[in-house]
């Protein structure tokens, strides 16, 4: 293939300049993980920083075997769904997989979220068991739902992670077994998507394995069993789950896994485990940028040999001064998403550059995947350097909305192309910039927030009678949720009062950190709230004060 992404005469559809990757048909994602692992049985294959707790090769097969049959003797069928509510543990993965080798589906939700906010996903997605742990029973214990708690101790009355095992195992073996095949659905994470509330994304075991192909293409042999790789983005998230997890037990890496972010423990972790890659998002870098912890540490002595930062824009301001702050670490910038199943742009192994990685450029095309750029307005793909909706087309689309076919048919359309929702256009050697955003998402330190959600708890205010939710640019969080209010002509509540009472109702990453008091929230004629417009009004407002 030539230098540059092909375009088709008519339709500008780009394609990767790589070859194409082969995917192996057939193989279940649990399967295409932990192939060849017990050829690694004694090596490391998760570590716990905070405890030092490992799960080697050997025992991730065999307790995501003996998780799966255990499940099975219990009555998880194919196409069950288990919510995990867990932080990131070493266990997270095994978890997970022996789900999926289940023929369940893995639904994880944010440990952090409220009760309520669990409850959603767990009603929506008709969950048949939640795994929690001692610190997370206490928010799923009173949704009817069977719990089952990893880790020690008797939590409630909730099945134990040993015993349910242990009895499992002691049954011998299980009854005939239904085939989990590549079609199966194998995860349902939640994402707003381009517009409404949270949703079930219903990802198959082909889905997975097609991403995992795609984006490990310049995996060499010679990293095979070779990298450290830090575990600290969430694992309820594709990105955590798939583009860390999965991708580094297929290469028989090791995961050395944070539960959260703190910035002395993570250089801590960086250091002491010797980690050579550590995906991020771009708040944790600015922290590293900034932070006057990071001269406490001897940078000499850290083994990473480069970043990737994700899922939210990347300034390139920030960019250039991590440069200069960490001169040997190479950045990778990639671009994903939930719905096209996680990454979907990036440069590939820095250390390899395939061509040049221009600066504030997410990334190439990743092999196998379609990608044009669309007018939003006349829906016609445009040609090279022309920003438009970018849109994929792909294995690694999802199977549509779980039980909400207007979102899955206002985002995929018939053709099979997944509409993005953000703004980009690639360029003649084959680099994508995304420059804009057009659906409603706000990203809250790579955490997604949807304005739909917290318009309908601004709503249910008494004293509100209308409510508009938009990002407004933050340097540390990258965006941040703002809001426009209208009140009632008898309402009595200041802002702060107003702010409090959303606050109750979500989690901290969703909580409104601006809000003004307006007569009127601007709609098209259709009825659609003008987001873009109360931000430059709010923008503007602030920079004249
Ligand atoms: P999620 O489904 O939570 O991964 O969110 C996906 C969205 O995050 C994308 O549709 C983008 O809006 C945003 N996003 C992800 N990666 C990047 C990136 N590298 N640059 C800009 N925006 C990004």
């Amino acid at each position: 293939m030539g230098d540059v992404a092909i375009a088709e005469e008519e339709q500008h559809i780009f394609r990767s300049k790589f070859s194409a990757v082969p995917g192996p048909e057939g193989t279940t994602l649990p399967e295409f993980v932990l192939q060849d692992a017990e050829d690694y049985a004694d090596k490391v294959a998760l570590l716990e920083a905070s405890t030092g707790k490992t799960y080697t090769y050997g025992e991730v097969v065999r307790d995501t075997r003996r998780f799966a049959k255990a499940l099975r003797s219990v009555g998880l069928r194919k196409g069950h769904v288990v919510v995990v509510v867990l932080p990131n543990l070493a266990i997270y993965p095994v978890v997970a997989l022996g789900i999926m080798a289940a023929g369940g589906v893995f639904s994880g939700a944010n440990p952090l979220a409220l009760p309520l906010e669990i409850r959603k996903q767990v009603e929506d997605s008709d969950a048949r068991l939640i795994v929690a742990n001692s610190f997370t029973h206490d928010k799923v214990k009173d949704f009817g739902v069977p719990i089952l708690v990893v880790g020690e101790g008797q939590v409630g009355d909730a099945i134990r992670w040993d015993d349910l095992l242990e009895a499992s195992d002691r049954a011998g073996p299980s009854e005939t077994e239904e085939k989990v095949t590549q079609g199966d659905l194998c995860a349902l994470p939640y994402s707003s998507g381009t517009t409404g509330s949270s949703k079930g994304v219903m990802l198959t075991h082909r889905n997975l394995v097609a991403n995992l192909c795609s984006s490990l293409f310049s995996v060499g042999p010679d990293m095979i069993g070779h990298v450290t790789v830090l575990g600290l983005m969430p694992f309820f998230h594709i990105y955590g789950i798939t583009g860390i997890c999965c991708a580094s037990l297929r290469n028989k890496g090791k995961v050395v896994v944070m539960e959260r972010f703190e910035l002395g423990a993570f250089l801590r972790a960086l250091i002491a485990h010797e980690v050579h890659f550590a995906p991020i998002v771009p708040a944790i870098m600015l922290a590293m940028v900034k932070s006057p912890i990071v001269d406490e540490f001897d940078l000499g002595m850290l083994r990473l040999r480069s970043v990737m930062t994700a899922a939210a824009p990347l300034a390139p301001e920030l960019l250039a001064a991590f440069e200069d702050k960490f001169p040997g670490v190479q950045v990778q910038e990639a671009y994903g998403l939930t719905e096209h199943s996680c990454i979907t742009l990036t440069h590939g192994d820095p250390r390899k550059r395939h061509g040049i990685a221009k600066k504030n450029s997410v990334g190439f095309i990743l092999p196998n995947l379609e990608v044009k750029f669309v007018d939003p307005n006349t829906g016609r793909s445009l040609p090279k350097n022309t920003p438009g909706e970018v849109c994929v087309r792909s294995q690694c689309v999802m199977q549509g909305y779980y039980k909400n076919n207007e979102e899955t048919e206002r985002t995929v359309d018939k053709e099979g192309w997944l509409h993005t929702g953000d703004v980009g256009y690639i360029d003649d050697d084959g680099d994508v910039f995304i420059v804009d955003r057009i659906k409603e998402l706000i990203k809250y330190k790579g955490f997604q927030v949807a304005p739909a959600e917290l318009e309908a708890i601004l709503l249910s205010h008494p004293s509100v009678d209308d409510a508009a939710v938009f990002a407004l640019p933050d340097e540390e969080a990258g965006e941040i949720p703002a809001a426009c209010v209208v009140m009632s002509p008898k309402a009595r509540d200041g802002e702060e009062a107003i702010m409090r009472y959303v606050a109750s109702n979500v989690a901290t990453y969703k909580r409104i950190r601006v809000l003004h008091f307006v007569d009127s929230i601007p709609k098209s004629s259709s009825g659609k709230i003008l987001r873009r417009l109360l931000r430059e009004r709010v923008t503007k407002k602030s920079t004249s004060q």
